[in-house]
């Protein structure tokens, strides 16, 4: 299980996270929803050890992870798929997923996951020899998720994975993602479909302004007249 404590994390001066807590049972999938600027990227940053909490603890599996490093935070199963992809355009799309590879993992798994990845997206054994900046933009998606899960994580982070697509490929990346929770993998996901993201979630939590404003079973959430006005359109 992930457990953060009333976590508070800044940058410079100010603080954008404002003594949040947050679970996510293991094998769950988990939505955080919120505007943009409400602190998503940073809380994610901030579990993936990119960025320092200022006050608060981390607990992954019963272990405190606030201090540690972001190399050994994916060691003990967390992967990060940031927001925007970060692909190497020029190589292939292989390349691209072997470089999510955790370095002292056992050779025989890392071809084993890479045989679950191109059956979880077809579309990428197909494409594999081709260099990853040719694809589709829903194409890099499933390549930056895949590599996520190329180190072999019991918790995916997945900030904004729909982000700049058409709604055709947003539902297939959504659907990607609820056969990766399936299959067996905790997700925590922030999204601004929060509807179809709510759809496919255990459970959810709304930020605002750094702050957790509504924390509730997804099904509820999506029956919430709060959430319904805020992210519905209703
Ligand atoms: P978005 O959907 O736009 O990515 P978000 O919910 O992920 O938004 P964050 O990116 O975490 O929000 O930003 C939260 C706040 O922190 C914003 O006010 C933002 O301006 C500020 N912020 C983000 N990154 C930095 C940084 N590197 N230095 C200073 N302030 C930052």
């Amino acid at each position: 299980m992930l457990s953060l404590e009333n976590i508070s994390v800044g940058y410079d001066a100010t603080d954008v996270l404002h003594g949040v807590s947050i679970t996510a049972q293991p094998g769950e999938l988990t939505v955080i929803l919120g505007a943009n600027g409400s602190g998503k990227t940073t809380l994610f940053k901030t579990i993936s050890g990119l960025l320092r909490t200022r006050s608060g603890t981390i607990e992954y599996n019963g272990h405190p992870i606030q201090r540690t490093r972001p190399n050994t935070i994916v060691k003990r199963g967390i992967a990060h798929c940031p927001e925007g992809r970060h692909l190497f355009g020029k190589m292939s799309v292989e390349k691209n997923l072997r470089l999510g590879t955790y370095p002292h993992r056992d050779r025989t798994r890392t071809e084993e996951i890479l045989n679950e990845v191109l059956e979880l997206f077809p579309i990428l054994k197909e494409k594999s020899a081709q260099p990853a900046g040719s694809l589709s933009g829903g194409q890099q998606q499933m390549v930056a998720i895949g590599r996520a899960l190329m180190s072999d994580p019991s918790l995916l982070i997945l900030d904004e994975p729909s982000m700049g697509l058409a709604p055709l490929v947003v539902e297939q990346v959504l659907e990607s993602i609820a056969q990766i929770n399936r299959n067996g993998i905790g997700v925590l996901l922030s999204e601004q479909n929060a509807k179809a993201s709510l759809a496919i979630a255990h459970r959810g939590y709304v930020l605002a302004e750094g702050r957790v404003v509504l924390a509730d079973d997804a099904e509820k959430l999506l029956d919430n007249p709060q959430v319904q006005a805020a992210y519905l359109g209703l």
